[in-house]
């Protein structure tokens, strides 16, 4: 039977021989991907010219705002700052993604430096190692899956206690969705710190010190470079740049949270629970192929874009896998589906997928809407 009050249990995946057959045959397949062609799972020429791309853009957009060019156009000082969250939100999706995975490179003091790219962005390498984790292990999973936790304001699951405001969720949902950013870099880390002592179901987490001067420098840092120097150096007026600032976290930040919610929160997902001894009766990559759905996978540029966050299933089967071998994998991995009789959920492109989206917002703005706890992997045995 599921429960819904078992989320401070240990959740485990209980799964059968057959079940597990799946992955076994996947994993064999991967290996047989990387190791004859004598490929690493690891970033490879691409992903250094991905990095660089991203220093210099970064740079370039970032001296056009601080050199003052732009201050004599309100429009081109906004858009200057606007394409620097721009840059910002791909350092997350292609360089930090990985790097705090530990998908990047074999050397875990490289993933670590570049995991400092998620400081140098506004936000902090540590929390989201640990909130990433109880998202990624445990996907739609109510209580754990952090991703899903919304403080009241959403119902992305159905297990979410219903509030009256939630009616309307499929219409401000997408309005709130633009401010993630600005809320993410100003308040989130900080509450989560300071605030907070559980990461979904883990409770009394104490975080090191070290942590905090790590969090306090890096904030002082983002602040210091995007917000106070061109305070002090540019000519523009004070009231354009602050606008120009929050600017540069609101489309972003919108884009950001939509390529990532679809992905999982859609018409069509499955929201398992544990039992009360807190196992789920499935394997692990079956699981997330009840409840992650990729999209535009066969466009090259926009899943380059993206770092592969669109080609999520195959990442949350293997992790540790550097996004730049998605696309190959993920051939794999649908063939080896078809032959288990495995549904592999895509969508063709964003549009297809911010309209399930769309969709399972307003079936959950009902009190009593029912959803799949298992998807289609319950048929096998
Ligand atoms: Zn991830």
């Amino acid at each position: 039977m599921l429960n819904k009050m078992t989320t401070d249990k240990r959740v485990r995946f209980k799964s059968t021989p057959t079940k597990d057959e799946f992955i076994k045959v996947l994993r064999q397949r991967v290996n047989e991907y990387f190791e004859p062609n004598n490929i690493t799972q690891y970033a490879n020429g691409e992903m250094v010219f991905k990095t660089i791309f991203a220093i210099v853009a970064w740079l370039g957009f970032y001296s056009l705002i601080i050199s003052d060019v732009l201050s004599g156009s309100a429009w081109l000082l906004m858009l200057g700052f606007l394409m620097l969250g721009f840059v910002n939100i791909f350092i997350a999706f292609n360089i930090m993604h990985d790097a705090t995975h530990e998908a990047y490179s074999s050397n875990k003091k490289i993933n670590n430096i570049l995991g400092y790219s998620m400081n140098f962005i506004g936000a902090n390498q540590y929390l989201f190692r640990r909130m990433h984790g109880a998202h990624h292990g445990y996907v739609n999973i109510y209580g754990i899956d952090v991703t899903l936790e919304a403080h009241g304001l959403f119902r992305f699951t159905p297990d979410e206690p219903y509030k009256p405001y939630h009616r309307w969720q499929h219409i401000y949902t997408f309005i709130l969705y633009a401010f993630a950013m600005l809320q993410w870099v100003v308040m989130k880390d900080f509450k989560w710190f300071f605030g907070e002592s559980h990461i979904g179901n883990q409770k009394n987490i104490k975080h090191p010190f070290s942590e905090y001067v790590i969090l306090l420098i890096s904030k002082a840092f983002y602040f210091g470079t995007t917000l106070a120097l061109p305070l002090m150096l540019l000519s523009a007026p004070a009231w354009l740049i602050v606008l120009s600032w929050i600017g540069m976290h609101l489309l972003p930040g919108l884009t950001f949270v939509l390529i990532f919610q679809v992905t999982h929160v859609y018409d069509g997902t499955a929201y398992p629970l544990p039992d009360k001894d807190g196992n789920i009766d499935n394997n692990y990559a079956l699981h997330v192929l009840d409840t992650t759905a990729d999209f535009s996978r066969h466009n090259r540029l926009g899943s380059w874009l993206m770092g592969g966050i669109n080609i999520h299933v195959i990442h949350h089967i293997f992790p540790t896998v550097c996004h730049v071998h998605y696309p190959a994998l993920t051939k794999i991995l649908k063939q080896v589906a078809d032959e288990f009789g495995i549904v592999y959920q895509e969508n063709p492109n964003f549009w297809v997928a911010l309209k399930k989206h769309y969709q399972i917002l307003k079936h959950l703005s009902k009190p009593d809407a029912e959803v799949q706890r298992y998807g289609a992997s319950a048929a096998i045995g």
